[in-house]
């Protein structure tokens, strides 16, 4: 049996203040300070995944204003999973796991931000709107959600 049911034990007898809750993917709601995950067990991924969000947890992330806040959410809490959480719960969180992680953030940006008119790459200039600087061509993105972008990505 994979040590992961423990892992949640632990964080659960760990972080007292925050709520945990089984739901359909990983993420961190602010809010209500709760750390949902999914019920599916099994690889590092998992427990690397668990301890990404008690990192948005412990760092107190909430929502972000601009697309690019979001990658520098994501990134510092992969680093604080990485060096702080992880060795604090004896385990592991390898650099090809954070690796592939943030390239799924910049594809997402990338897709994102590219013109859908003329494929320049354009400025968010207010929440949720960017604008091309080539040929001023307007388009609005939707919300996305900490952490939602992994279930497409992570392999
Ligand atoms: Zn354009
Ligand atoms: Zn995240």
């Amino acid at each position: 049996m994979p040590s992961t049911p423990s892992l949640l034990a632990q964080v659960k007898h760990a972080f007292p203040h925050l709520s945990f809750h089984e739901g359909s993917d990983f993420h961190w709601d602010y809010a209500t300070q709760t750390i949902v995950y999914p019920s599916v067990l099994g690889d590092g991924q998992w427990s690397a995944q668990l301890l990404h969000e008690i990192a948005h947890a412990e760092l107190q992330h909430q929502s972000y204003n601009r697309d690019i806040e979001l990658i520098g959410k994501e990134r510092d809490a992969w680093e604080y999973a990485h060096s702080h959480l992880a060795p604090r719960f004896n385990t592991s969180i390898d650099n090809q796991s954070i690796k592939s992680a943030m390239d799924s953030y910049r594809d997402w940006l990338h897709a994102r931000s590219t013109c859908p008119n003329c494929e320049a790459t354009g400025l968010e200039t207010k929440k949720h709107l960017y604008v091309c600087p080539a040929c001023r061509h307007e388009w609005r993105v939707n919300e996305a959600r900490l952490c939602g972008l992994q279930r497409y990505t992570i392999k």
